[in-house]
């Protein structure tokens, strides 16, 4: 399979498109807002120590002091055997820090209003399948990988791994490692080593107080995830983070550094494989299926829904057949969709009807087939009788609707709008309850074009009729604003 990464930067955002045999499979996309400090790793200085708070005052060169409370400072020893820092120290703060002392701490909390950023000693440094702690002495599993065999199996390989080539420090085995080979954690490994070691060289040469670490951007995670895959080149449309990305690579992952190129091209880098329209469409409710059927694919809070139709002219003859092959199709459109689309938790898959038993097989093969190809773990149900199969995909980052898109403001999300009869006839019962409860000389209805163009047509003999009827006269004023369901009805 040849895999290709595409990487568009703005001065606003950083696009990530992976492309394999010429078709767009996954997006990620990280914007530029303010980022916060929140995981980076600084060496400060002790300004103040406070033994009746059991903290100290730590300047990191930031324009406030940061706050060391007792329960975050860490030293040997300092866990308990489930890796969990033992609270309610007996040790007070000021047998662990003195006035002046340099220490090595990282960011837990922003800094707030008048508050300075809260800060641990506990250092930790996250990749793709791990985190590592250098401080640390424990293997933990992300409780939300569940399944006991998969956990002590990753603990074992971890450990396995950490003997032979670290031998320091504890770490933690994240959610997104549940599927991964034992070659991508040992790469997990080997790249956290050599941030660590990077680190404690700077943790030698920066002057307290300074910053010693700041959390990796979106573009050189990418080519820490691109050594373990069949990803051939990965190409930058940004000069200045190709040499970046560049420098990056020589630093920490030197077999990646050949397969970085810059992309100077005249033409967007996102027009190459059409990336750009597929990003487009993947925000779409309809999906077409080249054999002329289409998806629907629906969100909910609690699911994802997909319905498969067949296309509108079917022939009779070929009736089973026909079905079955839009099915088969689906299956595999339907996979590379949850992944684009990073569609997490339930998915409800409603597959057209098919009578024949071996079909029915041949397109949950298909699926579970494709699926597999997911990086990120799935789950696939039986078909039902109805030809409903459930499944289920772990949520890791957010969908891509819920990065590019809000719940539409006009219809409240619900999808729907009145219409605009339904909005004119709102109108008419409102005019006629106020001319019961007030003594108006006239009525001005305030609406959207749409509904005040069917008040002047369809609805005008009504409108007349009304105006007759409670001896009042009624005017109207567009709003070119308004929307359909927005009005106002005035008393003059
Ligand atoms: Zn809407």
């Amino acid at each position: 399979m040849s895999e290709e990464v595409l990487i568009n930067v703005t001065p606003q955002e950083t696009r990530v498109a992976t492309v394999e045999n010429g078709v767009l499979q996954e997006v990620q996309i990280e914007r530029v807002k303010y980022r916060g400090i929140v995981g980076n790793i600084y060496k400060g200085r002790v300004v103040r120590v406070l033994p009746g708070m059991q903290a100290a005052f730590i300047d990191i060169g930031l324009e406030r002091t940061a706050f060391l409370h007792a329960s975050d400072i860490m030293h040997r020893g300092d866990e308990n055997h489930n890796g969990e820092l033992e609270t309610g120290h007996s040790e007070p703060i000021h047998s662990l820090l003195a006035d002046g002392e340099e220490v090595v701490v990282q960011a837990l909390k922003d800094p707030l209003g008048s508050k300075g950023a809260r800060l641990t000693t506990q250092i930790s440094i996250p990749a793709r399948f791990l985190v590592y702690m250098p401080y640390g002495q424990h293997f933990g599993v992300s409780q939300k990988i569940e399944d006991p065999e998969d956990r002590e199996r990753l603990r074992q390989t971890v450990a396995q791994i950490f003997e032979n080539e670290i031998q320091q420090g504890g770490v933690i085995v994240r959610t997104a490692a549940e599927s991964a080979a034992e070659e991508e954690l040992r790469l997990d490994v080997n790249f956290l080593q050599k941030v660590w070691q990077r680190l404690q060289q700077r943790i030698e040469t920066v002057v307290a107080p300074g910053l010693i670490h700041e959390d990796i951007p979106l573009a050189m995670r990418t080519m820490r995830d691109v050594v373990r895959s069949d990803v051939q080149k990965v190409r930058i449309d940004s000069r200045e983070t190709y040499n970046k990305a560049i420098n990056f690579a020589k630093d920490l992952i030197p077999e990646v550094v050949d397969r970085i190129e810059y992309y100077p091209g005249e033409r967007p880098i996102f027009d190459l494989y059409s990336v750009e329209d597929e990003i487009k469409r993947a925000l779409d409710r309809k999906v077409p299926i080249k054999s002329g059927g289409h998806l629907v694919i629906d969100r909910t809070e609690a699911m994802t829904t997909i319905d498969v139709n067949t296309g509108a002219y079917i022939g009779r003859r070929n009736l089973e057949e026909t079905l079955f092959k839009t099915n088969l199709e689906a299956a595999q459109v339907i996979s590379r969709q949850l992944r684009l689309r990073n569609i997490g938790g339930i998915i409800i898959i409603d597959f057209i009807d098919m009578k024949d038993a071996e079909h029915r097989r041949q397109v949950m093969r298909a699926l579970e087939k494709s699926l597999a190809r997911d990086r990120t773990k799935t789950f696939v149900t039986h078909m039902s009788p109805l030809g409903l199969v459930e499944v289920t995909r772990k949520r890791t980052r957010e969908s891509l609707e819920l990065t590019l898109c809000e719940p539409c403001s006009v219809c409240d999300g619900r999808g729907v709008l009145k219409t605009p009869q339904t909005v004119c006839y709102e109108i008419f019962r409102e005019i006629l309850r106020e001319s019961r409860q007030f003594d108006a000389k006239e009525f001005l209805i305030i609406a959207s074009q749409i509904v005040s163009d069917m008040l002047l047509d369809e609805e005008a003999t009504t409108l007349a009729d009304l105006q007759g009827f409670i001896d009042t006269p009624v005017h109207l004023q567009v709003e070119a604003t308004y929307q359909q369901e927005e009005y106002d009805v005035v008393l003059l």
